[in-house]
């Protein structure tokens, strides 16, 4: 599909942006981002739609105004180096990657990491590397991380998480299982506090996080 097929619904959906996410810089990198690309082909037409959209496997990439909102409150600056946990389609890997230094983003549906990978090669970024497995223990190799970002949803924030994460440090995550919310959280030297933003609804994180939780 031609790019100008979607000029119409990109400029309603940032139209929208513009009024409920107050960070120009956010909204120019987005606007750089070409959504349409994460989107399985028979999707596309709903690509600037203000909604999450099955990516298979029963993941889904996120509403734009989610990845708006999750971007803004990390307050990125091109030094900061971030750990993003749930990789799913990569399009929050490339916003994060247009806003920070490095992204490290870790994917448990090895196909979803591979695919991923290869997209965000293929448009060029060479600050992002995508690994599969479980984000559970983090990328301890890397760390320590200025930022971190969960995009699937846990029951408790895993504790190698906040180790990973550098005093000053943000870290935001979904929070819960059926009710969610969503929890920004900063590292001092006092402890990590956390403060809730908003209710959401993403799909669960699997794996480790899940042992001992029922
Ligand atoms: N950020 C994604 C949204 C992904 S949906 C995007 O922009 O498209 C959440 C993703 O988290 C799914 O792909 C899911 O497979 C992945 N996930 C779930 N649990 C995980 C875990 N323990 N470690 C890494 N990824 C996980």
């Amino acid at each position: 599909m031609p790019e100008n097929d979607f000029a119409g619904s990109r400029k309603t959906l940032f139209r929208e942006l513009e009024r409920t996410v107050h960070d120009p810089k956010v909204l120019e990198v987005m606007r750089a981002v070409p959504r349409e690309r994460f989107i399985p082909r028979e999707l596309q037409e709903y690509a600037y739609d203000n909604r999450p959209l099955p990516i298979g496997q029963e993941q889904t990439i996120s509403q734009p105004f989610i990845v708006a909102a999750m971007s803004s409150h990390l307050q990125l600056t091109k030094g900061h180096k971030v750990l993003e946990i749930g990789t799913g389609s990569g399009y929050q890997a490339a916003v994060l990657g247009e806003l920070a230094g490095e992204v490290f983003s870790i994917e448990i549906i090895e196909s979803h990491a591979v695919k991923a990978r290869e997209l965000l090669h293929e448009l060029g970024f060479t600050n992002i590397h995508v690994r599969s497995g479980d984000g559970y223990r983090g990328w301890r190799e890397h760390a320590p991380f200025d930022r971190i970002i969960l995009t699937a949803a846990c029951p408790r924030i895993p504790e190698p998480l906040i180790a990973q994460l550098a005093i000053g440090g943000r870290l935001i995550a979904p929070l819960g299982k059926d009710s969610q919310t969503l929890i920004l959280g900063v590292k001092t030297e006092q402890g990590f506090f956390t403060e809730e933003i908003l209710p959401v609804r993403f799909v669960p994180m699997t794996g480790e996080v899940e042992v001992g939780v029922h």
